[in-house]
């Protein structure tokens, strides 16, 4: 399996090199040159298969022969032995067709603990058996970061460096990346916005001096193999719920694209997925280009889900690329041209292929407030603002029951936003163990100005240190 460069003018690379790139050298990211399908018969036997053997399964079709299909159960079992649910991945039911999908039982209770598990024991196998050494610079807007860490805190071969906008993130979420005390590890506040430590990641990659001389990697959602640890969640739990025989729908609380993006990947790979409702907050980016195929960059707000304010999108490019036939031309064209000036309108027949699977719903604060209080109110389950915003996003395009099966992904246990939920519904989340730990440790932060020769001059003293 080779994975290729949605603007066409990288090398394609087998996957563990696109593991360890991140980012492809002309801008864009990686795809598979062409996605692995799964019969139904396999779709409907994941049914009540350990959730690891169903990630080894799937993750082996991208991965090849490059790592032997053993070892990949093992790194899967490793990975997901760290979720304190057995089912790693549960579904809640909320309603008569409507379900919660609860990606949140990792160790840093968000839904990026479920793909940064397995990559950092994809990146600790690959490195040793290679004898080489990298440094990641992770930009978060909060909940990558803290994944990140946890993941490859203390690991040899590799060093972590993460951005993260000052001010923006929730106590919670900024003590999972400052407390570790492990010395490969880096947590650094930017004075500016997610985008601006998005931008900053990019222009590290587009030095190519600069990230040969420090072996850089991303482990952001433009990583590949992110993409695909997604695309397993969506396999349980249609198959849960009756997939293949069933179509199955999705709501996604959508920031960088990556978790939605992965849902349409798992389509693409013969998965039944109906309808997948992308909901935003106020920084509502996605939702209008799904709307009207306007893909126009504004100010990032800042909300009661900060994981989510992002006006950059950067998995939408993978989207398009798929949508527009594979034109890599046009997807250059199209995402330097959003570089360049901000907005990009999107071709007709791209919007149209787009808009057969894909749904766009803003959400507001005040109905993220009320959904949440709602929620607890009707069903007794409580959740935190990103799921919120899912959930009032599945109730808007889909008000009354259907058929179809409707799931909701739940992204963050509503421990790590436990003011906002508290402000919303009068409720105070009980605080996890991992939660109560961490507030008792101390914290190491450096500050740096959002400025992108700042950041290399930093990383740079570190990774060669
Ligand atoms: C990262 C994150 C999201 C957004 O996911 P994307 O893949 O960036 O669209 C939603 N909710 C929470 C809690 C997150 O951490």
């Amino acid at each position: 399996m080779k994975y290729i460069s949605t603007r066409g003018e990288s090398p394609a690379l087998g996957f563990t090199e696109t593991l360890l790139a991140g980012l492809a050298p002309d801008g864009g990211l990686y795809c598979p040159q062409s996605w692995p399908t799964v019969s139904p018969e396999t779709i409907a036997g994941y049914s009540g298969r350990p959730y690891a053997e169903v990630a080894a399964d799937i993750l082996g079709r991208f991965a090849g022969d490059e790592i032997p299909a053993g070892i990949l159960l093992d790194l899967c079992q490793a990975a997901y032995a760290s979720f304190t649910h057995p089912a790693v991945t549960p579904l809640v039911q909320l309603g008569p067709d409507r379900f919660l999908l609860e990606l949140f039982h990792g160790p840093t209770l968000a839904f990026k603990d479920v793909a940064m598990q397995i990559l950092g024991r994809l990146y600790t196998h690959v490195l040793a058996a290679r004898g080489r050494s990298i440094t990641i610079v992770c930009a978060t807007s909060g909940d990558t970061g803290g994944a990140a860490v946890e993941a490859f805190a203390g690991l040899d071969h590799v060093r972590i460096v993460v951005l993260f906008p000052e001010g923006r993130i929730s106590e919670v979420q900024r003590r999972f990346m400052t407390t570790t005390a492990q010395d490969n590890v880096r947590t650094v506040a930017v004075a500016g916005d997610f985008d601006d430590c998005q931008a900053i990641l990019k222009s590290l990659f587009q030095d190519g001096d600069f990230a040969d001389a420090v072996n850089l990697s991303a482990v952001n959602s433009i990583n590949f193999a992110r993409i695909v640890a997604q695309c397993v969640y969506y396999f349980t739990a249609a198959a849960t719920l009756g997939a293949p025989a069933r179509i199955i729908d999705f709501a996604v609380p959508t920031g960088n694209f990556g978790d939605a993006f992965a849902g349409y990947g798992a389509r693409l790979m013969g998965l039944p997925i109906g309808r997948m409702i992308v909901a935003t907050n106020a920084n509502d980016i996605m939702a209008r280009a799904l709307t009207s195929g306007d893909y126009r960059r504004g100010p990032a707000a800042a909300t009661q889900s900060p994981a989510m304010d992002i006006q950059v999108a950067s998995n939408f490019e993978r989207l398009v690329f798929e949508c527009a036939g594979r034109d890599a031309a046009l997807t250059a064209g199209t995402f330097r041209a959003f570089a360049a000036d901000g907005r990009v309108s999107l071709p007709a027949d791209v919007l149209a292929a787009i808009r057969t699977v894909f749904l766009g719903e803003a959400v507001s604060e005040a109905e993220t407030a009320r959904t949440m209080d709602e929620t607890l109110r009707q069903t007794g389950v409580l959740i935190d603002p990103h799921t919120a915003v899912a959930v009032a996003g599945a109730r808007r395009a889909r008000p009354a029951p259907q058929a179809t099966p409707l799931v909701v992904v739940s992204t963050a246990h509503p421990a790590k936003f436990p003011d906002a939920v508290l402000a919303a519904t009068g409720a105070s989340p009980p605080a996890p163990l991992a939660v109560r730990l961490r507030a008792g440790f101390a914290e190491a932060i450096d500050r740096l100005p959002a400025d992108a020769e700042a950041v290399k001059t930093y990383v740079r003293d570190f990774a060669l240190s």
